[in-house]
């Protein structure tokens, strides 16, 4: 159930009709449904209900403010993994206490940030930020609280790019290694152990890795505990997966996966820290464009849109597929014919999809990419000189843009042409001959 559904054969955004937000705001435009956000964390915390656990929204999956806030209004804390997500948090309203900071690559400055906002825990990763953390939190009067972030060395069957819980990532310190690194923590005055942590990957579509990952995870918490070391805290990570519309089995609910929770690790007396960001945001948005031709070339029928790789990446980056509907729905019984759809930018891997059936399209229709909620707008550049797009919020009949399209004027102002070639007419002049 994700809100995007077709009345009198036009897709709506809750009960808004995405022409009208396309007419008024201008494609490329992302929109974004607060129902679909607001069922998928009920969905989602209901499945942890039983059990003593803190879900914090995995902020970089979409870092809008107007979508952090929607989500801390009914109760979610944030995990944020950069200084300027953040702010983004705390500007949203998410409480400080209600925040994890993770990431492998903190800076110094991040450190002090996170600790003046009195986040609830920082998620260490290396020796090198352990020793960085114990000095910005003894130099600023804090004391850290810290879980330690573990590589268990398991395979998320996942893209390889968004797969993070192998030894060979960057992500985390090697199980085995924990013993070590837990003494040395415990050693620390600028640091309290409170935890563990593990993030295995992102889009998960098979329950059995968390599953091996938990049991790790469970076999460290008897070792460390018979270290005497307290763990309290255990920060399970997000990565579950949500349908694009091109499986072939159904991806496993929130429930499943609370159950190999449950089963796994329920038992070890520790409250859980949970990091869902795909499945609360992923399926609340869709990028909505405009056909701006169709080209009939040598072999294939290419349907040049307005949107492109650098408002929506997943499709180059990861070769993800994203369903794409037309906006007017075609009459029942419409033939589809398979096509290219591309955006304007010079590069060959700006296609959003390749031997794509769709029903007939003429330039000037619209277009919905489903399923860009997350990773989406927050993966965006200006890539040849393309300003960022605008984000809408949907809620019932209302919508608000929660940011406004970037201009040209946005982009240029920000650059500098240096001191020595102001006025330098001959270096503006054409290069006679060969270069
Ligand atoms: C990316 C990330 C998440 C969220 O992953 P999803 O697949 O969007 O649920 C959670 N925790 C950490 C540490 C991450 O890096």
């Amino acid at each position: 159930m994700d809100h995007f559904l077709y009345r009198r054969n036009r897709l709506h955004a809750e009960d808004v009709p995405l022409e009208i937000i396309a007419e008024r705001v201008k494609t490329p435009l992302y929109v974004y449904a607060t129902a679909t956000i607001e069922r998928h964390y009920q969905v989602f915390a209901e499945a942890f209900a039983d059990l003593p656990a803190t879900i914090c929204y995995a902020v970089k999956a979409n870092s809008n403010i107007a979508v952090i806030r929607t989500l801390a209004r009914m109760g979610a804390g944030a995990d944020v993994v950069s200084g300027g997500e953040l702010r983004a948090a705390l500007a949203a309203g998410v409480p400080g206490e209600r925040i994890v900071y993770s990431g492998v690559g903190k800076t110094a400055d991040e450190m002090a940030a996170a600790l003046r906002a009195g986040v609830m825990q920082i998620n260490v990763e290396s020796e090198p930020e352990l020793e960085a953390l114990d000095a910005v939190a003894r130099s600023t009067g804090h004391r850290a609280r810290v879980a330690i972030r573990i590589n268990p060395d398991v395979d998320a069957n996942t893209h390889a790019k968004i797969s993070t819980g192998r030894s060979e990532n960057k992500f985390g310190i090697e199980w085995t290694g924990a013993h070590r690194v837990y003494a040395r923590a415990a050693a620390m005055p600028g640091i309290a152990v409170i935890g563990a942590a593990v993030h295995i990957g992102s889009q998960l579509t098979d329950l059995a890795p968390y599953r091996t990952a938990f049991q790790r995870l469970r076999d460290l918490v008897a070792m460390l505990r018979a270290d005497g070391h307290r763990i309290d805290v255990l920060d399970l990570g997000g990565g579950l997966g949500i349908p694009y519309g091109s499986e072939n089995a159904p991806v496993p609910t929130p429930a499943a996966y609370a159950e190999v929770v449950r089963s796994a690790i329920g038992d070890l007396d520790c409250r859980f820290v949970l990091e869902p960001g795909r499945m609360l945001v992923g399926n609340a948005g869709v990028l909505l464009t405009r056909v701006l031709y169709v080209k009939e070339g040598a072999t294939r029928t290419f349907v040049v849109v307005d949107a492109a790789m650098n408002d929506l990446v997943r499709p180059a980056m990861y070769g993800a597929y994203h369903a794409i509907v037309p906006v007017a729905e075609p009459p029942a019984g419409t033939l589809v014919r398979e096509v290219d759809v591309v955006g304007p930018v010079c590069e060959t891997s700006d296609t959003f999809a390749t031997d794509r059936p769709l029903p007939p399209v003429v330039a000037g229709d619209l277009l919905a990419l489903r399923g860009a909620g997350a990773y989406g707008a927050v993966m965006a550049s200006t890539y040849n000189v393309r300003p960022l797009v605008p984000e809408v919020l949907v809620s019932g009949d209302r919508f608000a843009v929660i940011r406004p399209r970037l201009s040209v004027e946005d982009i240029l102002g920000r650059e500098r042409i240096p001191g020595w070639m102001r006025d330098d007419e001959r270096a503006l002049a054409p290069a006679g001959g060969e270069p």
